[in-house]
């Protein structure tokens, strides 16, 4: 079982080792673990747990922080991305929602860092709210991306424009939310060579956690409800989001 988003240098040190332990005992062999911005980016890229989880790194700045995705930041992206276990650009997007960069910043750095995953070959890690249409233009502007749509809230329709673009589905705990009918949809409708699944912790704790600082152990509950959704074992989608995780970020 693979938590394809996790934001574990959120998570004080001091909890890491139960956190970790937990995620072991849950069966979770590997972690993607994601910046943000110039909060976090040199502590995902040094970030060192002794543990026999295999941790991940994407580097990037997430649409709240485009801001201040200036010249100098962009050196020091590029310069470790030569780190050892960074398989990805992340996470990067447009938000809408909260317009903590004004949009016209949220672009810029995506456009940007969307052509830097280009150059590299590195596939991206996605967010985005209610931006949809200027999302997908900006997509379209960079064909041959490889990435996942992380935390989807679209639906099946959009499970759709994202296969269509190559990339996949990151299906998060608000699969197992009472209001959660789209992501079922979307849980669904995703090729399962196309679907992730992930906890976004310390966020979107699923059910039975929630109001909880959320784990990597609780992708379970991800994968559980994913399970349902879809009428299918468990161990199907395990075995299926490990598959694909492998197909997007390892090789
Ligand atoms: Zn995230």
């Amino acid at each position: 079982m693979i938590d394809s988003h996790a934001h574990l240098t959120m998570i004080a040190p001091q909890e890491l080792p139960g956190v970790l332990a937990r995620a072991l005992a849950a069966g979770v062999t590997d972690v993607l673990v994601p910046a943000t911005g110039p909060e976090d980016l040199q502590a995902v890229a040094t970030f060192e747990v002794d543990t026999p989880v295999r941790l991940h790194r994407a580097l990037g700045f997430h649409p709240h922080d485009a801001r201040h995705l200036d010249a100098r930041w962009q050196a020091t992206i590029e310069s470790l991305l030569d780190t050892s276990g960074v398989v990805a650009i992340g996470e990067v997007g447009l938000d809408y929602h909260y317009d903590l960069s004004p949009r016209e910043d949220q672009r810029r750095a995506f456009r940007w860092q969307l052509a830097l995953a280009r150059e590299r070959g590195l596939p991206v890690v996605l967010h985005h709210r209610e931006a949809w249409e200027d999302f997908l233009a900006i997509l379209d502007e960079h064909p041959g991306l490889r990435g996942v749509a992380h935390s989807f809230t679209e639906g099946a329709e959009g499970v759709a424009e994202m296969v269509r673009r190559g990339l996949w589905i990151g299906i998060s705990g608000m699969v197992t939310f009472p209001r959660g009918d789209n992501i079922r949809d979307a849980a669904r409708a995703a090729p399962p060579d196309r679907l992730l699944v992930e906890t976004d912790a310390p966020y979107l704790a699923p059910v039975p956690h929630r109001g909880r600082p959320n784990e990597p152990a609780f992708v379970r509950h991800v994968a559980e409800a994913v399970a349902r959704a879809r009428v299918v074992s468990p161990g199907a989608i395990e075995e299926a989001t490990d598959a694909s995780f492998r197909a997007l970020f390892l090789t």
